[in-house]
């Protein structure tokens, strides 16, 4: 083997080649029960060398992963706020968090690839995409969603973005599907044939695919009583005011306005539990 394999930090592997070349993270697990990235990773290792440049394996959260769930206490991925990652004596996930925050920055990362799936069955994946990343999320053979920022506060390729280091999701599917680990092994064929660090089997080749813009995060109003009017799924168009959901606190409605669509509806059961504080994205074709 020609390439170098180093611990560079707690759940943090650098692969590296002789040859120099751009530094690729790839983050797994920031929600432990979200392993189709870390599945790609392994069916791309067990097939290609990094021949040229250096590629970082990142384990987002350990802990959550070892249980199978989506966090330990909380949701680290809403903990890269200024405020949480200032705070004193951090504990369980709040601890893995400061710790990214502290790490990420020193490991010379050029670009990063963070995989995420779905609750709910999605039909198409897709990409949350920052400003300053059309090149990586030109690589990703998913629709491709711009608008993200500031729509969900203290995520980590947010934060990763506002240090200066490109940053994309792809959001491959469902939790358990196969085709989740697919796209994500697509994804990561392509980044990683794009900047040279493999020489892929096939050539990498895909339609351009559709762009959208998130605009709005719906909040719930009233988790006992919120009920959507029907079993919706992302991507499905909405008409200009249509009724979408009811709780005691308001009638959720689509705005006046066409060309809308549904994304990431939150499951009737997360909501009952309490798990989901948003009920759905709004999205719109660029
Ligand atoms: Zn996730």
């Amino acid at each position: 083997m020609t390439m170098k394999q180093e611990v560079v930090g707690q759940g943090i592997v650098r692969l590296s080649a002789k040859k120099k070349g751009p530094v690729i993270g790839v983050v797994c697990n920031v929600h432990g029960n979200e392993l189709c990235g870390r599945k790609a990773v392994h069916r791309i290792l067990s097939n290609y060398e990094i021949e040229r440049g250096t590629l970082v394996l990142i384990d987002g959260n350990p802990n959550a992963a070892l249980l199978g769930k989506r966090y330990v206490n909380a949701d680290m991925n809403r903990m890269f706020t200024p405020k949480q990652l200032d705070k004193k004596n951090p504990k369980q996930d709040l601890k893995r968090a400061q710790y990214l925050a502290k790490r990420l920055p020193k490991l010379g990362l050029d670009q990063v690839i963070d995989f995420h799936s779905t609750t709910s069955e999605t039909p198409h994946p897709f990409t949350v995409s920052f400003p300053g990343t059309k090149e990586m999320t030109s690589l990703c053979p998913v629709p491709q969603i711009f608008g993200w920022s500031g729509i969900v506060k203290g995520t980590l390729i947010e934060w990763l973005c506002n240090q200066g280091i490109p940053a994309v999701v792809v959001e491959a599917g469902q939790h358990e599907a196969q085709s989740s680990i697919d796209v994500a092994e697509q994804t990561l064929l392509s980044i990683l044939s794009h900047f040279g660090l493999i020489t892929p089997k096939k050539p990498i080749k895909f339609k351009k695919p559709p762009q959208y813009k998130v605009l709005e995060r719906v909040m719930i109003g009233d988790h006992d009583t919120f009920k959507f009017k029907k079993d919706y799924s992302s991507f499905e168009a909405l008409k200009p005011g249509e009724t979408i959901a009811k709780d005691k606190t308001q009638i959720y409605k689509a705005p006046n306005k066409k060309g809308l669509m549904m994304l990431m509806p939150s499951t009737q059961a997360h909501i009952d539990r309490k798990i989901s504080r948003g009920a759905y994205y709004l999205m719109q074709k660029i």
